[in-house]
């Protein structure tokens, strides 16, 4: 079934274009050939079938990304100068929610995480060297990245704890650490690495603090341990790497030393929203196909949408769509105004979307049956996507703490919550 979407009333002219010119993409591009494009069946096919589909979804992806260049809707997240649209948070929310709705759409729109969050970091800490030599090819898909944070041995939910350290040694760090789910570790040509940095010296700041630092996959020293299998899968390009003795140029320290933390900081709280926004796209999705099978599916005498159970996951389903999404608009909006109130609101979506995108989906594979569960609809995958994203990027526990902090803390100051913030 085709994104059903119309001009938002009271909505800038521009930003309904985008969102219709995006529709209709994703309808006449993108949904028709899902199948292809990300070879959700192709172990289904003979082994000369699957390489001659392989090379086809390859090409149908580079004629796609042509077209969404063509209609000007390519990197919405960077700035015009750097290839993008230059979209502000609120005009992302309006026309991720769209681009979506459709299976890894985003990709073929320029927007693929983590080279996306690599690519607005590099934007903003990037010296011009390091612009040229890695934001400019990463935007042009001439290369991959990674964002090595999270260590095995340390608690990923307090960043304070990490322990990869890097040491100066004249004009260059020393990096040693164990890190473990730094996605697309498997095709990244660099990593931003989050270390502990000390100069002996003094002249850098002082010991141990945050500092990201740019580490080409080429390195010496640099080991892909493993791609680690998740959920079942016997690998993932979620790898566990470690840095042994990798020395780098003083040069590749993105911000200043001491930076590492906001820079992570600017990072995640984007990433956060961006993340909640696609899935309000994938849940309108997940809301359709449970909808449209209810009305042709009959059981036991009678169709399912006539069924007081199956009501009742619409109607509960309608809510979690629409609460998360104007939740999520009203998060992107707060973000693109610098409201005060922004920290507890990308905390409140952090925490409310995936859980309402788990409850949505979890509908729709039970409306389905075992076709739910299966490669022939994308609902099995957004599943585990849901699921991951209550822990990822700080689990829903951090989040409560730090809502509740904010909240306690004006009231503490002597005034009410003042939702209209
Ligand atoms: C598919 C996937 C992709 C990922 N991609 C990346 C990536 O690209 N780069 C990267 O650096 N990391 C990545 N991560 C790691 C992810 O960000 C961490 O897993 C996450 O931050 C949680 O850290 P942890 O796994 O160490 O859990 P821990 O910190 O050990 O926390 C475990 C659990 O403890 C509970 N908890 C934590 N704090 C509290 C508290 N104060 N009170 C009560 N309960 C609490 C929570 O329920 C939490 O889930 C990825 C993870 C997954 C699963």
């Amino acid at each position: 079934m085709a994104i059903n979407v119309a001009p938002i009333p009271g909505l800038d002219p521009a930003v309904n274009d985008i969102r219709l010119r995006t529709a209709a993409l994703v309808n006449a591009d993108i949904l028709p050939h899902e199948d292809l494009l990300w070879g959700m069946r192709a172990g289904e096919l003979a082994e000369d079938e699957r390489e001659r589909s392989r090379r086809r979804s390859i090409e149908l992806r580079e004629e796609i990304k042509v077209k969404v260049n063509q209609a000007g809707l390519w990197a919405p997240h960077l700035p015009k100068e750097y290839g993008g649209m230059g979209l502000d948070f609120l005009e992302l929310a309006y026309m991720y929610e769209i681009l979506s709705y459709a299976v890894g759409a985003s990709a073929l729109f320029g927007v693929a995480a983590p080279n996306s969050g690599n690519a607005s970091v590099l934007v903003k800490y990037g010296t011009e060297e390091q612009k040229a030599k890695w934001l400019l090819p990463l935007i042009e898909g001439e290369m991959q990245s990674g964002f090595s944070m999270t260590e095995p041995d340390q608690a990923g939910s307090d960043p304070r704890s990490i322990a990869t350290e890097a040491v100066r040694d004249g004009d260059d760090w020393v990096i040693n650490g164990h890190k473990w789910f730094t996605s697309n570790g498997i095709d990244a040509d660099f990593f931003i690495v989050m270390c502990r940095a000390d100069d002996p010296s003094g002249e850098l700041g002082a010991p141990g603090e945050m500092t990201q630092i740019i580490v080409p996959t080429a390195t010496r020293g640099v080991h892909i341990v493993r791609g680690i299998g998740i959920f079942g899968h016997s690998t993932s390009d979620h790898c566990e790497i470690r840095y042994e003795d990798v020395r780098v140029p003083i040069g590749n320290t993105l911000g200043l030393v001491g930076q590492g933390h906001q820079a992570a900081q600017d990072r995640l709280g984007a990433g956060r929203v961006y993340h909640c926004m696609n899935s309000v796209g994938q849940m309108w999705r997940a809301f359709d196909l449970m909808v449209e099978r209810s009305l042709t599916r009959e059981v036991h005498g009678g169709l399912l949408k006539d069924k007081q159970f199956i009501q009742g996951f619409i109607a509960e389903s309608y809510m979690d769509v629409q609460s998360a999404r104007l939740m999520t608009i009203d998060a992107a909006e707060k973000v693109a105004r610098g409201s005060p109130d922004v920290r507890t609101a990308i905390s409140a979506i952090k925490v409310f979307v995936p859980a309402a995108f788990h409850r949505v989906v979890d509908r729709a594979i039970q409306v389905w049956g075992g076709a739910g569960v299966s490669n022939d609809l994308p609902l099995a995958g957004m599943y585990l996507t849901a699921r991951v994203l209550r822990l990822a990027d700080g689990p829903d526990e951090v989040h409560k703490i730090l809502m509740a902090k904010n909240i306690l803390h004006q009231f503490e100051r002597g005034a009410g919550w003042n939702f209209g913030m």
